[in-house]
């Protein structure tokens, strides 16, 4: 008789406890679900952060003037007047604004014209391209791949190998030495 009654009755806690563990489990599951979500999101926004982005009043904080200006107003230097036209140190130009390498002294030459000249970018994704029809002309800007800074024009006037003359404003870069 005792029996009869403690079946069922056990056999409902058995249930219960079979229900509340399988309740566990889920949970347990989609918690590990959400931590993936959560390094899949880390990882986009480490992505995400390879390209420097800033409001313009970030780069009027860290730019002069004139460096801001030129990059973020894609303005040009006096030609003669900046630093690096006739400059010959062997090493890298970097980004003024992002530091991201951009041109090797190895590619720069004298072009005559009064701004820094390379035939060259260090790498072709280290800066980006868009067409220009400002002052009635249609010329390529250059840009910092990076944090989207105006640095100058390419033209295909330049010497071999490529025919190509990156004519970048001094302002725009930062002269770094070479290491050995
Ligand atoms: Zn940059």
């Amino acid at each position: 008789m005792i029996d009869r009654i403690l079946n069922p009755t056990l056999l409902l806690i058995s249930f219960s406890l079979i229900g509340f563990h399988l309740a566990c489990k889920q949970a347990q599951e989609s918690a590990t679900l959400s931590g993936n979500n959560a390094e899949l999101q880390e990882q986009k926004e480490v992505i995400m952060s390879e390209k420097d982005e800033k409001t313009e009043e970030q780069w009027r904080h860290l730019l002069t003037p004139e460096q801001f200006h030129v990059t973020r107003r894609k303005g040009t230097e006096r030609a003669f007047t900046g630093e690096y036209h006739d400059f010959k140190g062997k090493g890298v130009y970097k980004c003024i604004c992002c530091g991201s390498e951009l041109f090797s002294s190895e590619t720069k030459y004298d072009s005559g014209t009064g701004w820094p000249s390379f035939w060259q970018p260090i790498s072709a994704d280290k800066i980006s391209t868009e067409t220009d029809n400002s002052f009635f002309m249609t010329r390529t800007e250059v840009l910092c791949s990076k944090c989207d800074a105006h640095l100058g024009h390419v033209f295909e006037d330049g010497p071999p190998p490529t025919g190509l003359r990156y004519c970048i404003n001094s302002v725009a870069l930062n002269f770094s030495e070479k290491r050995e």
